[in-house]
């Protein structure tokens, strides 16, 4: 490219990004189901240690990874590629899974994780905008393989979604599921919709959110904010912001095993065994923390099965 196109390049992109941020604090007022606190139950754990934690899998009897797509991503998104060693052998573009987790709760019935994408990821998705494709290249996705397909054939009754946080590609599912069902999520977490820019239509039918208030955990070492869902120590959320602010990764104590689902603290497999946070972030210093928890909770109990947010 010559010094003069990359120049006007740089003007636009300064420009349109100008614009877009004076138009975020339109759309966050426009788009915005209203936000409602979750009650959280008595905890069960405060005072039990991580084994004796791990040992209650009564309550969690099924646990399933929906694989809904694959989307190809810049790396510099997945990775802080500063980070990376200079003869490492990633492309600079990578195709990663978006997930929906399912368990079966013996008293409070079936929930998801994340929503996965429906059926438009096809074709062009349903994230639109100048900037879209910076975020969200390409994608891949199988007939039948949307997310309310898989619902349709699992023929399961849902009570819910949990999310690690509302980026969009973990809400593109939103609009071909029961805008009825709960979704929870934890507080202060942003839904970024910025026409022109990138917009989406995820959260246009949802009236609620509920929120979960992650400054109201325990401190579990290595964790500092662990929330205890259901109270009865089966189902926790851990605060892992850095990748977003309200940001939750959740461990299940299922009747296989503790189950660890980083979420996007940890993208890639990569990321997780060499100690490099995403480059996508809000704040680089807390995503390194939240990552080094994960990563030392990791050591301290080798067993436990770690599933990435977009790779298993
Ligand atoms: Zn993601």
């Amino acid at each position: 490219m010559s010094k003069r196109k990359k120049i006007s390049l740089t003007v636009i992109v300064v420009a349109v990004l100008t614009i877009g941020t004076s138009l975020t604090t339109i759309v966050k007022n426009s788009v915005k189901p209203e936000r409602i606190a979750y009650e959280l139950p008595k905890s069960s754990i405060t005072n039990k240690n991580w084994k004796t934690i791990f040992q209650n899998t009564s309550a969690i009897d099924q646990f399933k990874v929906l694989n809904t797509g694959s989307v190809k991503v810049p790396l510099d998104g997945m990775l802080n590629t500063k980070k990376l060693e200079k003869d490492h052998n990633l492309s600079d573009e990578m195709w990663v899974d978006v997930f929906v987790f399912m368990f079966h709760h013996k008293e409070k019935g079936w929930f998801m994780i994340n929503s996965g994408l429906d059926n438009t990821f096809q074709k062009d998705g349903n994230i639109k905008g100048l900037l879209a494709k910076n975020f969200i290249i390409e994608s891949k996705q199988q007939e039948g393989q949307n997310i309310a397909s898989q619902l349709k054939k699992e023929n399961k009754d849902i009570e819910g979604i949990f999310f690690t946080h509302l980026h969009g590609d973990h809400t593109a599912g939103l609009p071909e599921l029961d805008s009825s069902l709960p979704k929870y999520v934890g507080k202060g977490d942003e839904y970024l919709d910025i026409p022109l820019l990138y917009h989406s239509n995820h959260l246009t039918n949802e009236s609620q959110i509920i929120e979960m208030d992650w400054s109201k955990g325990i401190s579990k070492e290595p964790f500092k904010q662990v929330i205890d869902i259901f109270g009865d120590g089966s189902f926790l959320g851990i605060h892992t912001p850095g990748h977003s602010n309200g940001h939750l990764s959740y461990l299940l104590m299922t009747e296989a095993g503790p189950k660890l689902l980083t979420g996007d603290a940890s993208h890639t497999k990569y990321g997780f065994e060499n100690n490099i946070e995403p480059g996508w972030i809000d704040d680089q210093k807390v995503a390194e923390n939240s990552l080094s928890q994960l990563i030392n909770f990791h050591k301290m109990f080798p067993n436990i099965e770690v599933i990435y947010g977009h790779q298993k």
